[in-house]
């Protein structure tokens, strides 16, 4: 039977489709359905299966509940930590809203932590500074225990059970329903019964997360695979950033799973093999607690040098146990439980084996701090995309820059769920109806799925096998420390390796719940951008933020404060850039100068 036909589709018709139910998604999803809004989630797992629920140590606000602190504070911090390639009018925004989105929170019913007084538990997190990088630490990092992203994303799905938000969970979305300069809906795949569903809206907002998969080992979750960016860039559209990819400082050794940076602001430190502070010689003011790129080239210098731990001298130890136990189950008892499964280490009396893994997304799909995802036309002039918007890990506003603190982007998808919501209501009223589209706009979504259900008896690799190459190349060219010659070694076998694309095959045609559908559809996603993020970081000639280079050391502002813009066009990698905007709102920028902490 063929699939190529309009009467196989099922058609929705919504004023609002969200595509992911992660934090941002949900948090834009609360806004909307409160206002009366027709609002649909498609989501690709159970929503509180989403990556946000694996979030730990917290988000940040300028509360000042335990020492001083200011909203300017938290922005002059975001911006230096962005290594300057933050846009300062978004990072203004997002700072000056944290503390109405944390209290916003709390009336939703997250349960932080809680001081003597009966406000909210603040900790201290890397990279954060009171008054401008001098007055010391702050404590900004609003937590309930080591949970926070558990507890967020449920009180945000407990609400959306209450406005009544329509969800449509485990289906997959295909392609966006894309004219010229407008987006009219998405083309989804329901998992369980193998049927495709046609979501027209007048709006469409991309909250998909982050693309920690195209690494091989990673914090993400196994859903982490991009599919946002992935249909921008199907779209024609651009993807920004991407050579920019965090590696936390401290996941287990050789399994990935995340240690907080709360174990560190709790007062855990850092040693190498000669049970040395190491951190003492890189950033002798805020040691342990400097941002994470910082730490994450510390911890690989050490291991380069010869002071790595263990047998194969190959990952640092982070030391908790002298907090004491009571304190440790108290505040971090997912940490005790993870270190304990996943390394058979006891933390409360014993250090554990951490060493940089791949973590988050900095690049992403380009928005304005509005969250209106954006394209630069040939002429390099930024348009919007009429009814398409992004949030989340899945959007690049940029309020990371080259590196993101801890804390701000659980921050980031709550603020700009909210600004979603409310700049979408504003144009809602002066659209009343679904505009008419091309009958056959469908069909590239529905080949997508039908040719791997054509081509099941090719040769070539498994699924498995081909994303295992991927995330092989990418952890081995484009980790902590890059240089020209083993980028272009990579991006050599990456590129042999998406050619080898045509001929995968699955082997599983059944078409309901068929994972091995699901994986071949997510390993697309993932192959186009490792191929965008390692395109740009080829191109890219100087160390800044994430992107450290060996053969070029040292950041160039005069050249590179610039936001890499890429696309594909016919299947190959376009580069373009733009300035980052230096400009806040209603303050003085913060000039470039050198990051010392
Ligand atoms: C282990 C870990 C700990 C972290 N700890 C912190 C922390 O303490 N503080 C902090 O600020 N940040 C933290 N972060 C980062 C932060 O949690 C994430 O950036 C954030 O939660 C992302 O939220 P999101 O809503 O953008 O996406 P997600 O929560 O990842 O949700 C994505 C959604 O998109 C859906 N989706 C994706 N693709 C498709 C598709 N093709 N079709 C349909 N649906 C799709 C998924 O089903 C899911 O519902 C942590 C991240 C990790 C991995």
């Amino acid at each position: 039977m063929s699939y190529l036909s309009n009467a196989n589709i099922q058609h929705h018709f919504h004023d609002v489709l969200i595509i992911g139910a992660g934090g941002a998604g949900l948090r834009c999803a609360q806004e909307l359905a409160d206002a009366k809004t027709r609002v649909a989630i498609i989501s690709k797992v159970l929503p509180t299966r989403s990556h946000t629920v694996a979030a730990q140590g917290g988000i940040n606000a300028a509360l000042g509940n335990i020492k001083s602190d200011h909203w300017h504070w938290h922005m002059y911090d975001t911006v230096k930590g962005s290594d300057y390639l933050g846009d300062q009018d978004a990072i203004e925004y997002l700072c000056r809203a944290a503390p109405r989105a944390v209290y916003d929170l709390e009336h939703a019913g997250v349960p932080f932590s809680r001081l003597d007084d009966g406000s909210i538990y603040q900790r201290a997190f890397g990279g954060q500074s009171r008054e401008f990088g001098e007055g010391g630490q702050a404590l900004r990092t609003c937590a309930a225990a080591d949970r926070t992203g558990h507890a967020i994303l449920h009180a945000m799905y407990q609400q959306n059970l209450r406005t009544g938000t329509q969800f449509f969970d485990e289906f997959f979305a295909l392609d966006l329903i894309q004219v010229d300069d407008r987006c009219h809906g998405v083309l989804a795949w329901d998992i369980a019964n193998g049927t495709y569903h046609m979501f027209r809206a007048k709006s469409v907002i991309l909250a998909t997360g982050g693309a920690g998969r195209i690494f091989k080992t990673s914090t993400n979750a196994h859903i982490c695979t991009g599919d946002g960016g992935a249909l921008v860039l199907q779209a024609g559209l651009d993807i920004q950033d991407m050579e920019f990819f965090q590696f936390h400082p401290t996941g287990i050794a050789d399994v990935g799973p995340l240690i907080s940076e709360a174990v560190r602001g709790e007062g855990g430190y850092l040693i190498n093999s000669e049970g040395e502070r190491f951190m003492e010689r890189y950033a002798p003011t805020a040691k342990d607690l400097a941002s994470r790129d910082v730490v994450s080239r510390a911890i690989a210098r050490e291991i380069m040098a010869g002071r790595g731990c263990g047998p194969k001298k190959d990952h640092a130890l982070l030391k908790i146990d002298h907090l004491g136990k009571e304190a440790i189950m108290e505040r971090l008892p997912n940490i005790h439980a993870l270190a304990l499964r996943f390394s058979g280490i006891d933390c409360t009396k014993e250090a554990m084996p951490v060493q940089p893994t791949a973590h988050y997304t900095m690049g992403g799909i380009p928005t304005n701090r509005f969250t209106e995802v954006i394209h630069q036309d040939k002429d390099l002039k930024e348009q919007v995309i009429h009814g398409l918007y992004a949030i989340g890990e899945a959007a690049c506003s940029s309020v990371h820059g080259a590196n993101r603190l801890g804390g701000n982007s659980l921050l980031e998808i709550i603020v700009f769920g909210r600004t979603c919501a409310k700049r979408i209501l504003e144009q809602l009223q002066e659209e009343s109806h679904h505009t008419d589209i091309d009958p056959d706009c469908w069909k590239t979504g529905v080949q997508r799925v039908e040719r791997w259900f054509e081509k099941k008896d090719q040769q070539g690799l498994s699924i498995a096998a081909c994303r295992e190459q991927m995330q092989h190349i990418m952890q081995t060219y484009f980790s902590v420390y890059r240089d020209h010659a083993h980028m272009q070694e990579g991006i050599d076998q990456l590129e042999a390796l998406a050619s080898e694309m045509d001929q995968l095959s699955i082997q599983d045609t059944n078409r309901l719940f068929n994972t091995e559908l699901i994986e071949a559809l997510e390993l697309e996603n993932l192959m186009k951008l490792a191929r965008t993020a390692a395109a740009s970081a080829l191109k890219r000639t100087e160390s800044r933020g994430a992107h450290a280079r060996e053969d070029f050391p040292d950041r160039d502002d005069e050249h590179w404060l610039q936001h890499s813009m890429a696309s594909l066009i016919d299947e190959k990698v376009q580069l373009r850039y733009k300035p980052v905007r230096l400009q806040p709102i209603s303050v003085e920028s913060f000039p470039p100068k050198p990051r010392v902490y």
